[in-house]
């Protein structure tokens, strides 16, 4: 397939349909679905039977409504029941061609299946994610992600089909990485912001200026939050002398299920995929566009296993004014994780609020980890920060700035700023870091 490079989309008709167009085949996709549900998943069968709907309720969007929600649990307790893809599946298991799981980092791994037409599309989307950044067949492009039952692993795919030249990085250790970033001078590298930040630290220390020793123009970056962060994704850029474009996926759909444009304002949703809804996360009451929620996915075309009304767990909000991109699907805002956030003196917390005010800090390293705890049965936070080791500055000044700091930005200070000299936190992990260590005893869930 040859496609124009100077054309800034991969299927311009689809990128740019007008809104009423894609709600339009939004809604045609989401009765077919729905029907196809019904007629070939058991639970959804059952479910819907319960609440007392039929697919030929849904005569416009918005009486997707009317339809129960699921989440994680739902797949965990359908996940092996009744047939080996279990019973939210709708395929045989002869018609499954892949499957991805969770990492299972909030409990048992949960497992996504595939038909060849869903894997295509999803390749086909990602390119498209990839033709979005300015990726083109005259690029060399490291895939850095884990290629072990991640559903990011195969998105490698989708560049590979846009005719840029692939080369499999996985979850190489840091020195090989950089020999091949040498050695072969790819253009493009997608990994997760963290492993970014450090790989570009870590190339300085051993005396390669990715600025001048690499070529890479962009870097992708998914799997935290910080690419959505304006100070992290400025950080990564001034290290790398790059483009930092953030992608969102979700191991129960596909590797990148939204994407960044050049604007760098939200992330493109793939709408002719996923039907979004944002909920109110305590009482499950819709919200409006640009209200901030709890997302929820309906899938519109994956048959192996349709997800209907989906509660992601993620807190965001979308944004349906068109981009000044040109392209007309929304755009979301992910702020964090719900079981990320937590209340302090009923102010809602996101780490990423943290961060933010972290990165973007004179005379700190930028590496930080977060305490949350309980005195007298009230949430605390507590932050553990690295001061630079050429900074003239006390430990208590600089804890008593990024107090101030935490304050003006979030709205409740932490209960204290702990400073570590450079390299004192252990939170250099590859690939992915744990920031975050929840050390309360009650029973926090919503
Ligand atoms: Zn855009």
């Amino acid at each position: 397939m040859s496609r124009d490079i100077n054309n800034k989309f991969w299927d311009e008709e689809l990128e740019t349909l007008p809104r009423e167009e894609l709600e339009k085949r939004q809604l045609a996709d989401l009765q077919e679905i729905v029907k196809f549900a019904y007629e070939n998943s058991p639970y959804y069968k059952r479910s819907f039977d319960e609440a007392g709907v039929k697919p030929e309720d849904i005569k416009t969007l918005k009486d997707i409504q009317k339809f129960p929600f699921i989440n994680k649990k739902t797949q965990r307790d359908t996940q092996g029941v009744g047939s080996f893809l279990g019973e939210l599946a709708a395929v045989p298991e002869e018609d499954v061609v892949f499957i991805s799981t969770s990492s299972g980092s909030t409990g048992v791994p949960t497992m996504s299946p595939f038909t060849k037409k869903d894997f295509d599309e999803f390749q086909d989307t990602e390119s498209r994610w990839f033709w979005q950044i300015g990726m083109r067949p005259n690029d060399r492009y490291v895939h850095a992600l884990n290629f072990s039952l991640y559903v990011g692993g195969p998105d490698v795919i989708g560049a590979q089909n846009l005719g840029a030249l692939c080369i499999w990085g996985g979850t190489l250790p840091s020195e090989r990485l950089l020999f091949v970033l040498k050695t072969y001078q790819p253009t493009v590298i997608w990994t997760s912001p963290s492993y970014a930040w450090q790989l570009g630290e870590k190339a300085l220390k051993s005396g390669i200026d990715p600025k001048k020793d690499l070529n890479i123009k962009k870097i992708i970056v998914a799997g935290e939050l910080g690419g959505s962060i304006d100070a992290t994704r400025k950080a990564i850029e001034d290290i790398w002398g790059a483009e930092v474009y953030d992608f969102y996926g979700l191991s129960d759909i596909f590797g990148a299920c939204a994407a960044m444009c050049e604007a760098k304002d939200g992330l493109h949703i793939a709408e002719n995929h996923i039907l979004v809804e944002t909920i109110d996360i305590h009482t499950g009451e819709i919200l409006e566009p640009g209200q901030v929620g709890e997302l929820v996915f309906t899938t519109l075309r994956k048959h192996a296993r349709p997800l209907i009304r989906f509660r992601t767990g993620d807190i965001g909000r979308i944004d349906n004014t068109k981009c000044s991109c040109g392209r007309t699907h929304g755009r979301i805002h992910i702020l964090g994780r719900k079981d990320d956030m937590f209340i302090v003196s009923a102010v809602n917390v996101f780490p990423s609020d943290i961060e933010a005010v972290i990165r973007e800090h004179n005379g700190i390293t930028g590496e930080y980890l977060i305490r949350i705890f309980e005195r007298d049965f009230t949430n605390k936070y507590a932050v553990e920060i690295e001061k630079n080791a050429d900074n003239p500055k006390s430990d208590d000044e600089v804890a008593a700035e990024v107090t101030a700091a935490l304050k003006a930005r979030i709205g409740v200070k932490p209960a204290r700023v702990v400073v570590h000299p450079d390299g004192g936190l252990d939170t250099r992990s590859e690939h992915k870091s744990r920031r975050v260590i929840d050390e309360r005893t009650l029973d926090y869930s919503i």
